[in-house]
C-alpha cells in the first residue's frame, strides 16, 4: 500500500532524476533573468491547484535559474555537492519530519546525532568527549563556539555573561588571523565583542597566522583572551600552524583557542594531509562544515566544543514546559526546532567509511594540484596548493570579465577574489564527483577564454 503522498514524491523524483542526470553535461551557471523567473512562478491562486501539477510546473519554472553547483565542474566558493546516499537520507529526514531539538520529540534524531557526531570527532582527530552541535553552517557553528568561549572566559573572570551581558564585564582580548573568515568577525559582532575590537594577527603570504606575532600580541594583552585560528583559508587553503599557535595559547591562563575549520579541518581525515592541521586537537572549539567537503546536502555543519558545560550554558533555554538536559541536541545549537541533520551525515560517513572520507579529501587535493599545474605557464598560480584551493592571476586580463565569460560559456563556474590587492580567480575542488577530465576541460576552457591560449602543447612556452 502506498502513502497518500506518492504522486507528489513521484513528481519530486522525476525532477531529481532529470536534474541530477543533467549535472555532468548542462551549462554550469549561466546567468538567469530574475524577472522571467518571477513571471514563471505565477500568482497566488484563490483556489488551490493539484499538487503534482504544481510540482511539475515549479520544476519547470525553477530550472532556468538553477545553478549546477552540485555538479562536477562547479569550482566556485567551497561548495561540495551531495553524495547520492546523503541526498536520499535527507529525503528520509523530510519524510519523517522529526524535530531534532529535544530528545523526547525524536529519540532517533538525538541518538543518530550522538553517533554521527562521535564518528566525526574520530575522523577529525578531536577529543572524543567533546560536545557536538549540528548547526546550519560554519557561520552558526562559529557563533555557537564563540558563545561558549565568551561564557567560559568571563565565568573564569568572575562574570556571568548569560545573566548580566557584557556591560560591566572584564574586557576580553580577541585575536583573529589577518586572513580569518568574514563569518568569524560577524560572530564576534553578534556576541557583543565588536568586529573592530578584534586585533588582527599578521599572517604570512598564504594567509596563515604567524605564531610569533600571536605571542607578541598575547604579551601585550592582559586578562582573558580569545584566539580565533583557522584551518583552510578560503582563498589559498592555508592552515594556520595550529600546533605552534596552541603552544602560545596554552601557555596562557584564561585563554580560549577556537579553530574555524569550515572545510580545512577535514584534512585531518586523510593520512596524507593530516599534517596540515596537526595540533588542531589542542584547541577548545572547532567549527566545521558538513555541507562543503563531506558533500551532504545543505544545510549542515558541526559546532564542536571541548567544554561541554560551557556550550550547554551558552546555548541554554529554560522554560517550565521544556526541561532540557544533556540528551537534548538543542543544548548544543543556536537553533531550537530544526531538521534531523545527523541523518545525512551518518549516511555519508557510514557509506564512505574512514577510507572513503580520506579518498574524497585526497582526490580533491590531487585535482586541485593538477589544475594548478595546468594553469602554470599560462597564468600565475598565486598560492601553495596544499589543499583543495587554487588561486590564479591573469596579468593584464580583466578578471571580473573573465569570470563572466566563464559563466556564460557554461563549461564550468569559478569565483573571483582580491588577494594581496590583486584580483584573482578562485578554483576550488570540493565535489565528490569531479574527475580529472572535468578539471582538464575546465582549466583549458578558462585559459582559452582568458586569451592565454589553451593548451596546444606548442603554446605552453610562449605564454607570459
Ligand atoms: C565557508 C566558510 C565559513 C562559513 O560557512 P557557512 O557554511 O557558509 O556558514 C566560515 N569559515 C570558513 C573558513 C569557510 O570556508
Amino acid at each position: 500500500m502506498s502513502s497518500p503522498v506518492i504522486e507528489e514524491l513521484d513528481a519530486a523524483r522525476r525532477f531529481a532524476d532529470r536534474w541530477l542526470a543533467s549535472l555532468p553535461t548542462r551549462p554550469v551557471g549561466v546567468p538567469a533573468d530574475p524577472a522571467a523567473l518571477r513571471a514563471a512562478l505565477g500568482d497566488l491562486p484563490d483556489d488551490g491547484l493539484p499538487a503534482a501539477g504544481v510540482l511539475d510546473d515549479l520544476a519547470a519554472a525553477l530550472e532556468p535559474g538553477l545553478v549546477a553547483s552540485g555538479g562536477p565542474r562547479y569550482f566556485g566558493f567551497v561548495t561540495g555537492g551531495t553524495l547520492p546516499v546523503a541526498l536520499a537520507a535527507d529525503w528520509m529526514v523530510t519524510a519523517a519530519d522529526q524535530d531534532a531539538a529535544v530528545a523526547v520529540m525524536s529519540p532517533a534524531a538525538a541518538v543518530v546525532e550522538e553517533v554521527a557526531g562521535r564518528w566525526a570527532l574520530d575522523l577529525l582527530g578531536l577529543p572524543t568527549d567533546a560536545a557536538v552541535g549540528f548547526a546550519t553552517g560554519a557561520q552558526t557553528a562559529n557563533i555557537a563556539c564563540l558563545a561558549a568561549a565568551r561564557h567560559a572566559l568571563l565565568a573564569a573572570a568572575g562574570h556571568d555573561v548569560e545573566a548580566d551581558g557584557l556591560a560591566g564585564a572584564p574586557p576580553v582580548t580577541v585575536l583573529v588571523g589577518a586572513a580569518g573568515h568574514a563569518t568569524v568577525l560577524q560572530a564576534l559582532r553578534l556576541l557583543g565583542f565588536g568586529a573592530r575590537h578584534a586585533v588582527r594577527v599578521p599572517a604570512d603570504a598564504q594567509g596563515a597566522m604567524l605564531p610569533d606575532a600571536l605571542a607578541a600580541a598575547l604579551d601585550a594583552a592582559p586578562g582573558p583572551v580569545l584566539v580565533c585560528a583557522q584551518a583552510g583559508q578560503v582563498n589559498t587553503g592555508a592552515c594556520d600552524p595550529l600546533d605552534a599557535i596552541a603552544d602560545v595559547v596554552r601557555a596562557r591562563e584564561n585563554a580560549w583557542l577556537h579553530v574555524d575549520g569550515a572545510f580545512g579541518l577535514w584534512a585531518a581525515a586523510s593520512p596524507t594531509r593530516r599534517h596540515l592541521v596537526a595540533g588542531a586537537d589542542r584547541a577548545d572549539s572547532w567549527a566545521v562544515d558538513a555541507h562543503k567537503w563531506l558533500n551532504v546536502p545543505y544545510d549542515s555543519a558541526l559546532a564542536v566544543v571541548r567544554d561541554r558545560a560551557a556550550l550547554a550554558t551558552a546555548m541554554s533555554v529554560s522554560a517550565p514546559y521544556l526541561p532540557l538536559g544533556e540528551q537534548d541536541p538543542s543544548t548544543r545549537t543556536l537553533e531550537n526546532s530544526r531538521r534531523a541533520r545527523g541523518v545525512p551525515v551518518y549516511a555519508a560517513l557510514r557509506t564512505l567509511g574512514r577510507q572513503g572520507v580520506a579518498d574524497l579529501v585526497d582526490r580533491c587535493c590531487d585535482l586541485a594540484a593538477r589544475a594548478a599545474e595546468r594553469f602554470a605557464g599560462h597564468a600565475e598560480v598565486v598560492n601553495d596548493v596544499v589543499l583543495n584551493q587554487v588561486l590564479v592571476r591573469f596579468p593584464g586580463v580583466d578578471v571580473a570579465g573573465l569570470a563572466r565569460a566563464v559563466a556564460e560559456d557554461g563549461t564550468c563556474w569559478v569565483g573571483t577574489t582580491v588577494w594581496d590587492g590583486v584580483p584573482a580567480l578562485r578554483f576550488s575542488v570540493s565535489n565528490w564527483s569531479t574527475t580529472t577530465a572535468d578539471v582538464d576541460l575546465s582549466v583549458d576552457r578558462i585559459l582559452a577564454l582568458s586569451g592565454r591560449g589553451a593548451a596546444g602543447p606548442g603554446s605552453r612556452g610562449t605564454a607570459r
